[in-house]
């Protein structure tokens, strides 16, 4: 058996439905997991699924609003009931709200922190029994360079991928005895709908980007491939707590 290989195992891929998501949910399958799709938007998770048989895995859409605790716990609930196991959770789904921090609503902080932060943590808490009862799991979580560094248009969503990182060390002691690693994996810039969105908002950006990474080019999301399986499997059972950039060296240069 391969180091990678994850035939059996059942993933699932929050926001799994396009961009990074599905980058990852396609690494994953690649590697032979079964992979559900957990998002809102049912026409582009069923699209996502049919892409995923492509690979030759068992692939579902489980409705999901990670803002709602309930509906995280409903979710997982369903995987287990569906599939019988949850071996892998890639809390992926987020969003960000830019303008000025003195500009935010209350009700725009929390909408961006219950998506991108505690969605995540009340998803871990789901899949902690059953990966504990199965005698391990695997949970990543995905920041940003933002979990780094700050941004004037962003705080929220910097907050929250701080947050991730710190939730991830933290998960990652608790539950080591348990052999569950918990991981981030930090994006760098990727070319998907998020930022399509920030490169229209945020004049300049673009141009930014491209200087600032020594790669020289975006991220896509098949770049995020690799690092999904490696963090999903065998291969990495002694690396836990640990947050990876993916970034063509965005974070190393001064
Ligand atoms: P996209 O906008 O392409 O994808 C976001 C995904 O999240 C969608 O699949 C969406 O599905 C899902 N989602 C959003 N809100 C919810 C919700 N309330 N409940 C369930 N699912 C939700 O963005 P990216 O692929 O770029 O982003 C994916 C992750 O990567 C995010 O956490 C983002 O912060 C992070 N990231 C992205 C970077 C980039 O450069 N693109 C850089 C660093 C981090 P649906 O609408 O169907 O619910």
């Amino acid at each position: 058996m391969s180091l990678f290989d994850l035939s059996g195992k059942v993933a699932v891929v929050t926001g799994g439905n396009g961009g990074i998501g599905l980058g990852m949910a396609k690494g994953l399958a690649a590697a032979g997991a079964a992979v559900v799709v957990a998002a809102r938007n049912a026409a582009k998770s069923t699209a996502a699924v049919a892409e995923l048989e492509g690979l030759g895995v068992r692939s579902a859409f489980v409705a999901l609003d990670v803002a709602k605790a309930e509906s995280c716990r409903a979710a997982a609930a369903e995987v287990l009931g569906r599939f019988g196991r949850l071996d892998i959770l890639v809390n992926n789904a987020g969003m960000s709200i830019r303008k000025p921090p003195e500009t935010y609503e209350l009700s725009e902080w929390l909408q961006v922190i219950d998506t991108n932060l505690t969605g995540a943590f009340v998803l871990c808490q789901a899949a902690y029994a059953p990966m504990k009862a199965q005698g391990g799991g695997k949970i990543i979580n995905i920041g940003s360079m933002m979990s780094i560094f700050g941004g004037a248009y962003a705080a929220p969503y910097s907050t929250s991928k701080g947050g991730i990182v710190q939730l991830t060390k933290s998960l990652a002691t608790a539950w080591a005895k348990d052999n569950i690693q918990v991981n981030a994996v930090l994006p760098g810039w990727i070319d998907t709908e998020l930022t399509r969105n920030a490169r229209a908002q945020v004049k300049g950006l673009n141009e930014r980007v491209l200087a600032r990474t020594p790669a020289g080019r975006w991220g896509v999301p098949d770049d995020l491939a690799g690092v999904a399986a490696f963090l999903a499997s065998a291969a990495s059972d002694f690396v836990t707590g640990a947050a990876i950039p993916v970034d063509g060296g965005y974070a190393s240069e001064f």
